[in-house]
């Protein structure tokens, strides 16, 4: 019998993972049931991905770059990847702040549901607004002392601190172009065969990932708040899935034309990344997969990918970046706030900025949303308005994050190879 293609196999597990999860709902230890026995399967799954992200950042990172043999290409890829990151984050933002202003779902909260929200919710957003502040007091270029470690066994034990592996990366491959090949080729050898081991064990867990999500989707059901609360953030959710289509939709654009491949061909190769972020909610944990699927289903060049992605993971998120757009102003609506065109424009810079910010984990994109929220005078507490929907769109705007990278890396490839031709 011919086997089921991975993708099917995943949404499969997603399909009935969410009935499995709905059917518990309906006992009286049905949520217990499945948090205390399925849940932790979810969880091994997500550890397990979590787990190869630091060795396969290093191991690809380091081979992608000693593979160059000369340092004008990494620059010149580097500065291309760079800049049309930040091309796409604002592109993202900008279709954000339009749609929030043209469709205004804050002006249909009404009063006594907002007061409801806010009430429900405040004592997990002032979590979040300690967690912001804490980041926020550190001075304008804290970020850049926060990418170089002083420690490297510290930076690698953190997922958080991708940025300072790829950090210690990068001048680990540069050094090794620098010195003769005699005596890189022992250390190029070592790094060349723990990065086929590493992709194996990425083969090894994907056989798991039908059940992984099976069991992610069934906790998320069984966890998530009521309906009703849903349905008061409707129209705002609409705004942001109406947003991040629309990114999809220009991504699939950008594929046809400028690098000449159908969508059909780019969603069938990236689609296991994409339900694999859904599920998630990471692109730290799906930049294994991700990796994969550009490499050996998009055809993008090693040397591409394993630059441009473990970068692309870390600060490149459209999906988030949109979302803090439409949340922002959504909160302002909320609280009859008018926001003047500078303050909007305001809000394309702290975006972007936030979103570069945002660690690829769970959540992120909310926490860095308070910055957004401060800079442009929008009172921090409405973060609670969003809460109960913000793990849903958090699934989707992943989705977003990581398609995102694969369609750069398959732009950046697309310049790199015409350079060499
Ligand atoms: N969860 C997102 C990601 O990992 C970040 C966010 O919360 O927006 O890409």
């Amino acid at each position: 019998m011919k086997k089921l293609a991975l993708h099917w196999q995943i949404i499969i597990g997603m399909v009935l993972g969410v009935l499995f999860g709905l059917l518990f709902l309906n006992f009286e230890w049905g949520k217990a049931f499945v948090l205390n026995w399925i849940k932790p399967f979810g969880t091994i799954f997500i550890n397990s991905l979590k787990l190869i992200a630091v060795p396969l950042i290093l191991a690809s990172l380091i081979k992608g770059i000693s593979d160059l043999k000369d340092l004008s290409k990494l620059s010149s890829m580097g500065g291309i990847t760079i800049a049309t990151y930040i091309f796409t984050t604002m592109m993202a933002v900008t279709i954000g702040l339009v749609a929030v202003n043209i469709i205004e779902p804050g002006n249909y909260i009404a009063e006594e549901t907002r007061e409801q929200l806010v009430n429900a919710y405040s004592s997990n957003a002032n979590e979040k607004i300690d967690v912001a502040n804490s980041q926020k007091n550190l001075g304008p270029l804290q970020p850049l002392v926060d990418m170089v470690p002083s420690n490297f066994f510290n930076a690698a034990s953190n997922n958080r601190n991708m940025l300072q592996v790829i950090f210690f990366a990068i001048i680990f491959g540069i050094s090794m172009i620098l010195i003769p090949p005699k005596k890189s080729l022992p250390i190029k050898n070592f790094f060349d065969s723990l990065n086929d081991v590493i992709l194996k064990i990425i083969d090894l867990i994907m056989l798991c990932a039908p059940y992984g999500v099976f069991a992610l989707l069934a906790a998320i059901i069984v966890e998530s708040p009521s309906m009703d609360l849903f349905k008061a953030l409707g129209l705002y959710s609409i705004t942001v899935l109406f947003g991040l289509i629309l990114l999809i939709c220009i991504y699939l654009i950008i594929v046809r034309i400028f690098i000449g491949k159908s969508p059909s061909y780019f969603l069938n190769g990236i689609s296991p990344a994409q339900l694999l972020a859904f599920s998630t909610s990471s692109s730290a944990a799906t930049l294994p997969v991700t990796m994969e699927r550009v490499k050996d289903h998009l055809d993008v060049d090693e040397e591409v990918s394993s630059f441009v992605l473990p970068i692309g993971a870390t600060i490149n998120m459209d999906g988030s970046a949109l979302y803090q757009a439409v949340a922002a102003v959504f909160i302002a609506q909320a609280f009859g706030l008018d926001l003047s065109l500078a303050a909007q424009l305001g809000i394309v810079t702290t975006a972007t900025l936030a979103s570069i910010g945002s660690a690829a984990v769970p959540g992120a994109g909310m926490v860095m949303l308070i910055i957004v929220l401060s800079q442009a005078g929008i009172p921090e507490i409405g973060l609670a308005l969003i809460f109960a929907v913000d793990r849903p769109l958090d699934m989707c705007r992943t989705v977003v994050n990581v398609t995102g990278d694969a369609t750069v890396s398959m732009f950046v490839n697309k310049i790199v190879t015409k350079k060499r031709t």
